[in-house]
């Protein structure tokens, strides 16, 4: 029953996939065409839940003639789900589809800055008949709504993602009140590294979907270039002309690639960590301002010959600027992507499958996408190592977050 649910809400939003597109681009300021890939994404993976919902089967656990014992996958009970803005459908998507697939139900806050998709969603939910209580939506403020959440004692689980600091805020929430499970898919600063050998063509493609996809406003966004001495001055010579000519601004333009920024204070941030990269010593290749006088539009913008402790190496600036540095070897490359807080994603490009093997094994990454780049698909899971994050959304992996499992033990007497 609930796999048909899911799917008759994954045809729903397949009808309505225009208009939830349009409504993502108006409220986020993302690209048009980027926001039709997180509505088809979000399409396959809702598909996707609704068959796994009579596949979360238990098993039977030999132990002897005395004893028939089994183990039971049982739903948590009420879930409670807080989501960003940055891919406020995708994230929706994430959270209610191995909640509901798993028989639990749920209360999910959108983001205040962009809630509207996922309350149009939310109409389609309704209209797909799941019964009455199961989907809850909630609008509202970090601070108020989310923190009612976090610190319900009727929650049995709370699924967050945003920002690392209120990640951490959220499990203390957690502990503090009842113990709920917590999942949390946090910040990065993913390294992309690029060995000597790389497609230099395909590689910048990938280097500006790395982080000039969505404005760069992405959790896993590829924001540390590595690039090997031998390759370097092609790759920044030909970076920058990709940069260059990458369409910016006005997201319902068909040819746009680079919307807006979300928001006045995410502008103010991207253009606050541009100002903390010129002080601190970084050549500036390209971009490095806004990009004309209304709307937050930020030129694509490339920092080169960076040092590793600078702040714009460390930490997340969530937005169009990134920074590359040189390396020699394949254990030096290695230990500067390592050399971070978080553990995301990571980007290898080179054309050794055994160089792209042995760095995919030796990166801390939840991630590693391998000659691609924010490359993602329904049965692979995502989330994070290290400060990035706890538990796996998508995959088979996403279910294991939303079930508990109870052991049958019974005395047969022979
Ligand atoms: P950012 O800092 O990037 O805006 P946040 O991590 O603060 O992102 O926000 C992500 C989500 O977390 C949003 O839905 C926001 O409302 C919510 N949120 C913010 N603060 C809290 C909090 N103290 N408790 C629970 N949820 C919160």
């Amino acid at each position: 029953v609930r796999g048909g649910y899911l799917n008759k809400l994954a045809d729903l939003l397949y009808e309505h996939r225009d208009i939830l597109a349009s409504i993502e681009s108006l409220d986020n300021g993302k690209a048009i065409q980027l926001a039709r890939g997180d509505v088809d994404l979000v399409i396959r993976y809702i598909r996707s839940c609704a068959g796994w919902a009579d596949k979360v089967t238990g098993s039977v656990v030999e132990t002897g003639r005395d004893h028939f014992t089994y183990v039971r996958r049982e739903p948590l009970g009420v879930c409670g789900q807080i989501i960003p803005w940055n891919f406020p459908l995708l994230m929706w998507s994430w959270k209610i589809g191995p909640a509901l697939a798993t028989g639990n139900t749920l209360v999910l806050k959108t983001a205040e800055s962009t809630p509207l998709s996922a309350l149009y969603a939310s109409k389609l939910v309704k209209e797909a008949g799941f019964p009455a209580g199961v989907y809850n939506v909630v609008s509202g403020f970090g601070k108020i709504t989310g923190e009612a959440i976090a610190t319900h004692q009727k929650i049995k689980k709370v699924a967050f993602t945003g920002s690392t600091a209120t990640g951490r805020h959220i499990m203390k929430a957690a502990a503090e009140s009842n113990l709920k499970k917590v999942t949390l898919e946090l910040g990065g600063k993913s390294p992309n590294i690029i060995f000597d050998d790389a497609d230099v063509k395909k590689t910048v493609q990938n280097l500006v979907l790395g982080i000039f996809y969505n404005s760069g406003e992405v959790c896993c966004a590829g924001s540390r270039i590595y690039v090997q001495e031998g390759i370097y001055d092609e790759i920044i010579r030909e970076f920058k002309a990709a940069a260059e000519t990458l369409k910016v601004g006005n997201p319902f333009d068909e040819e746009v690639f680079q919307g807006a920024q979300t928001s006045q204070q995410q502008l103010d941030k991207i253009l606050g960590y541009v100002d903390i990269g010129k002080k601190e010593g970084a050549t500036l290749v390209t971009g490095g301002e806004r990009l004309g006088e209304t709307g937050y539009f930020v030129k694509p913008t490339i920092f080169a010959d960076v040092k590793e402790d600078m702040r714009i190496v460390k930490e997340e600036i969530f937005g169009p600027v990134v920074t590359v540095s040189k390396f020699s070897t394949k254990e030096e490359a290695i230990k500067l992507a390592n050399d971070s807080e978080y553990g995301l994603a990571a980007g290898i490009h080179t054309t050794n499958v055994n160089t792209a093997h042995d760095v995919a094994a030796q990166v801390r990454a939840g991630t590693v996408w391998v000659n691609t780049y924010n490359d993602f698909h329904p049965m692979v899971p995502f989330g994070g190592y290290g400060q990035s994050g706890i538990g796996r959304e998508m995959g088979v992996e996403a279910l294991e977050n939303y079930t508990q499992y109870k052991a049958v033990r019974m005395g047969i007497t022979i």
